[in-house]
């Protein structure tokens, strides 16, 4: 209450409008291989617990890690990609720490010469372009999960709670020894939105790669730093000077496993901590647990410090030369080039281009479409009304790749006039999407094809094919050979079809024969 603090409320306004936000970011992401980094185990979701386990990634005595050398290729194509860095020699460090879910007592990670140094990603906020500077990325072995549970003889997965509601906690190491690439950026982020969108991003880059898989539970997580500083000591461009940087109080916030849950906790703990210096009082540092549930940040315990972990050199793995990997290893066409290559190459808008990049496989299959019909047609097809359908079915790209033949028969019935494109959309598209059909089958069943304009297609092409000197006085500039032949088609249709429709079909045929 502002009652408390008698006298201070003035400079307590003065100092809102000026406190500045800054969040830098530490990203976990798994690796996609099909084994552990250390080990043969497979990183498959299994059915039942601990059972993608062995000595290695159980921690048993004597058993020896050997690296997998898909990961470190991974990595080298995320360091590529985010243009960072590449060490002639990368090495293995032991972080030590005691929690269950790490069953050596240390992680394998890396410390001082990680496979990825200084590399940047550029995000578009509210349409201005913002460079995050990545410090460096590293490879590190997952840990085990803990499932928390409650008493009781409903099923287990009935009773799985949070941490502080749990009567025991069990442990399962199928996840142990999964590849991590732990991100970490410098302190650039001015706001929560600017997170969120970096996410995004980083994801995306990651898929194009082939690295990553965002579908799977777990596969990003997010610790993050913020803290709040004077808005004077902000530059223009968003610089904030590194001993402003080091002497502010800073919380981290762990638990953090979406783009959005990102954006609500900051915005959160960005309140709670304005909110704290405005009323004098101070930020502890300290690390804290976002509760998705309750959309608040919780005290988990004071933030450890690096020597806490008692880092020592892995003897157990030998340094790595990878000086020459990033020659070797070659990268895809990244999403940022291929939207703009989608505007240049297909006229496409931003919008629409921004819409058919985000992820790679709406990109590969809106290509394969664009080969076959204009650009704007496969456009509106793809990115407004498949990927509309899709996502109202929970579905992706990936569950209809399978089906281009039939999805692009369905644009070739709309162009040829055999369907409407209101029925193209809202039945045979949705149609095929629910049933499996193809969209012959659906017109079939459904009896969705334009007979009666059928008949109106046929006349124009007869009229024309009997009257070739109409014709030829079309082209010879008389427009008046267009109402004769309109004529034509009204008494072979007994008058039925529309006049407007014919004057426009028998134009249109006229002139793809004359441009013949
Ligand atoms: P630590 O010694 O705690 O690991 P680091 O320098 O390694 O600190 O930085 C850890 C993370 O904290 C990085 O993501 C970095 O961007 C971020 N960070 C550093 N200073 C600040 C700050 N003043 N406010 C918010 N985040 C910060
Ligand atoms: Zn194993
Ligand atoms: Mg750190």
């Amino acid at each position: 209450m502002w009652g408390d603090t008698k006298g201070r409320t003035m400079t307590a306004q003065a100092v809102e409008e000026d406190l500045a936000v800054v969040i830098g970011l530490e990203v976990h992401v798994q690796l996609e291989t099909e084994t552990k980094v250390f080990c043969g185990c497979s990183t498959e979701p299994a059915a039942e617990p601990n059972t993608n386990t062995c000595p290695v990634c159980l921690g048993l005595p004597g058993a020896l890690p050997v690296l997998n050398e898909a990961a470190v290729e991974a990595a080298v194509k995320v360091a590529k990609a985010i243009d960072a860095e590449i060490p002639a020699e990368t090495r293995f460090h032991r972080k030590n720490y005691y929690y269950p879910d790490l069953p050596k007592n240390f992680q394998i990670t890396q410390y001082d010469a990680p496979v990825c140094r200084d590399g940047s990603l550029e995000v578009d906020v509210e349409g201005e372009s913002r460079e995050i500077d990545i410090r460096r990325a590293h490879l590190e072995e997952d840990p085990g999960s803990l499932v928390h549970v409650t008493d009781g003889t409903r099923p287990l997965e009935a009773r799985r709670t949070s941490i502080d509601r749990a009567d025991y906690t069990l442990v399962d190491y199928n996840r142990a020894g999964t590849p991590l690439m732990e991100v970490v950026t410098r302190p650039d982020f001015r706001s929560p939105s600017e997170v969120r969108a970096f996410l995004a991003k980083l994801e995306e880059v990651l898929e194009y790669l082939g690295v990553f898989d965002s579908e799977r539970d777990g596969s990003l997580r997010v610790d993050a730093n913020l803290s709040v500083v004077d808005g004077d000591a902000v530059a223009a461009d968003g610089s904030v000077p590194r001993a402003v940087l080091e002497e502010a109080d800073r919380t981290e916030v762990k638990n953090i496993s979406s783009h959005k849950g990102a954006e609500k906790a900051l915005s959160y703990e960005a309140s709670r901590q304005r909110n704290a210096v405005q009323r004098g009082r101070e930020v502890e540092q300290e690390t804290r647990h976002w509760d998705e549930a309750k959309g608040v940040t919780v005290s988990m315990r004071a933030k450890e410090a690096e020597k806490d972990y008692r880092y020592f050199r892995e003897a157990d793995l030998p340094p790595l030369r990878v000086a020459d990997w990033r020659e070797r290893l070659s990268i895809p066409e990244l999403p940022d080039a291929r939207r703009e290559r989608f505007r240049e190459e297909y006229g496409l808008s931003r919008e629409a281009a921004s819409k058919l990049t985000s992820r790679k496989q709406v990109a590969d299959f809106y290509e394969a479409v664009a080969e076959q019909f204009d650009p704007d047609t496969a456009a509106s097809w793809v990115a407004d009304r498949l990927l509309g359908e899709l996502h109202y079915r929970d579905m992706a790209v990936a569950d209809v790749q399978h089906r281009l033949e039939e999805f692009t028969r369905l644009i070739e019935l709309v162009d040829a006039g055999e369907i409407t494109v209101k029925n193209a959309e809202e039945r045979v598209l949705r149609t095929m999407l629910d049933e499996g059909l193809s969209p012959d089958a659906v017109v079939e069943r459904e009896g969705l094809g334009k007979t009666d304009d059928d008949a109106v297609v046929d006349a124009v092409e007869s009229a024309i094919a009997e009257h070739p000197d109409a014709v030829e006085d079309y082209h010879a500039g008389e427009d008046g050979a267009v109402n004769f032949l309109v004529g034509q088609v009204m008494s072979v249709t007994g008058g039925s079809a529309d006049p407007g429709t014919v004057n426009e079909l028998l134009r249109e045929r006229l002139e793809d024969d004359g441009s013949s």
